[in-house]
């Protein structure tokens, strides 16, 4: 176990009953994925979740963040994590970085992440916690990600952590053949669908996963 892992800690044995409540939690909602389950004991949740709110961050629920956002549930996370099959060797673009703790997982099983967010404040406070734990291969951006990343397409994997109406066409036009995209699909009030597309060489396979709940994905940048 890492230091930070038990940052507000001071007891090491309650820190890793918790740790193991947390990973049976995301087990028993269908993360059985091994890559995706270490990445996830790696990463402390509770860096990622600040104020009134932080005592809650191995709870298996979604919480609050700034700017009137939240971070993901935990199996969720997951679940988005493993269907995207990253590589060792991908470049992957995340759209809705929040908290940075999605990107962070996607930073111990991909070459690289950008992570982009229509939020200023969200993209510098991830960011600040990515420099704490030396995670070196995440670029965190601020830009509208609707339009994706031109200058730094074409993506192995792209994951979408806001809902859309649709999967939004320049990110279709920014994955590789082969390659993965997850995203959330539906009117932002109701519960819409995980969907996962795979581009072939001749256009693009879509399978729905699950239902669930996301923020919507909103165009323009947010002013804090
Ligand atoms: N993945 C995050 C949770 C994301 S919440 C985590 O691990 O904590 C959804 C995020 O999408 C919000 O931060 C919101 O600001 C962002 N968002 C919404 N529309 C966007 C857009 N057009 N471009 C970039 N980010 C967007």
């Amino acid at each position: 176990m890492t230091d930070h892992a038990d940052f507000d800690e001071n007891d090491g044995s309650a820190a890793a009953e918790r740790k193991m409540r947390f990973l049976y939690a995301l087990r028993s909602r269908g993360v059985t994925d091994t890559r995706v389950l270490s990445a996830m004991e790696r990463i402390d949740r509770g860096l990622f979740v600040r104020g009134l709110f932080a005592e809650r961050a191995y709870e298996d629920m979604p919480l609050p963040i700034a700017c009137g956002q939240t971070i993901s549930q935990p199996s969720i996370v997951g679940i988005m994590t493993q269907a995207l099959d990253v590589q060792p060797r991908d470049k992957v673009l995340e759209v809705g970085t929040g908290s940075g703790y999605q990107a962070a997982i996607l930073s111990q099983l991909a070459r690289r992440v950008y992570t982009v967010d229509r939020h200023r404040r969200l993209v510098r406070e991830a960011d600040e916690i990515f420099r704490a734990l030396d995670l070196t291969n995440i670029t965190a951006i601020t830009v509208d990600g609707s339009f994706g990343l031109p200058d730094q397409a074409p993506f192995d994997r792209i994951i979408v952590t806001a809902a859309a109406e649709d999967p939004p066409g320049p990110l279709l036009a920014q994955l590789k053949t082969g390659g993965i995209m997850v995203v959330p699909v539906g009117q932002s009030d109701t519960v819409q669908s995980l969907i996962k597309v795979t581009r072939t060489e001749t256009g693009f396979d879509y399978d729905e996963l699950r239902p669930v709940r996301f923020v919507p994905l909103v165009e323009g940048l947010g002013t804090e």
